[in-house]
This record gives C-alpha cells, sequence and structure tokens, in this order.
C-alpha cells in the first residue's frame, strides 16, 4: 500500500534533486540576468544558503513550499495520514530556516527566501534580488 500521499511524495522527490532543482535554477538565471557573481550551496553558512552573492553579503534560500511550510500556500499542506510524524520534521524544517537566517543576520548577511511556487515570476525575483543588492 502507498502510505504517502501526492504531496509529500513531490515533496521528498524535490528533496532526492535537492542540488540544482527547478526553482533553483530559475532564481540562478535570474541573478546571471543581473550579471551577479553567486556561489551555490556555500557549506561554511548557516543553514547552507541555495545562493550566495558573497561580496554583497546576500544569501538567498530557495524554499520547497512543503518542505519549509511555506504559510497559506497551497503545496505546504501537513499530509492526512502519519500527521505526527510530519508536524514534527516540517516543524524542525522551519526551526532550523529561522535558526539559520538569524545566525547569518547576526553576522550582517541579507537573506532573501524565494519560495518554489514563486520561483517561475521572472520580474518579482529579479525585483527582489535588485532591492537586496542594490545592482
Ligand atoms: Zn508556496
Amino acid at each position: 500500500m502507498d502510505t504517502m500521499n501526492k504531496a509529500a511524495r513531490s515533496g521528498l522527490m524535490s528533496r532526492i534533486r535537492s542540488e540544482g532543482t527547478g526553482p533553483e535554477l530559475l532564481v540562478e538565471a535570474a541573478v546571471r540576468r543581473l550579471r551577479l557573481r553567486f556561489e551555490t550551496h556555500a557549506r561554511d553558512l548557516p543553514g547552507r544558503p541555495d545562493l550566495v552573492l558573497r561580496r554583497r553579503k546576500v544569501a538567498v534560500f530557495v524554499h520547497g513550499c512543503f518542505w519549509h511550510r511555506h504559510e497559506g500556500c497551497a503545496k505546504s499542506r501537513t499530509p492526512k495520514s502519519n500527521v505526527g510524524f510530519w508536524t514534527a520534521k516540517l516543524d524542525a524544517n522551519v526551526r532550523r530556516d529561522k535558526r539559520a537566517a538569524r545566525r547569518l543576520r547576526a553576522d550582517g548577511w541579507r537573506v532573501l527566501t524565494v519560495w518554489e511556487c514563486g520561483a517561475g515570476d521572472r520580474a518579482a525575483v529579479e525585483r527582489k534580488l535588485r532591492r537586496a543588492t542594490c545592482a
């Protein structure tokens, strides 16, 4: 029997492909269009931001709506089976995200979050990046 519902499974799949996934590539493309230099998955920084513009001290997280609980987003519903398991797991992710952002900000970084569901909105992503980088 399949115990995982559709959302959980697609969330799981996106975690397996966690490096270089669709939404991430869209944000990378936006950064390139703005001609900004960036690194990916900076392992030396809290939370391993997906994109890092080191000189400008901007860290960008591209979050899957399910795994990181995008508030108010249809893609972020908790699965109806194994509710306890999922609630604990997803809440832990959110706590980890918050902790990473807090630590980065304390070190003088600007932290941007681009949600999976918004990554395809070119204009909005570029606007967000421009605002954070003054590019
Ligand atoms: Zn979302």
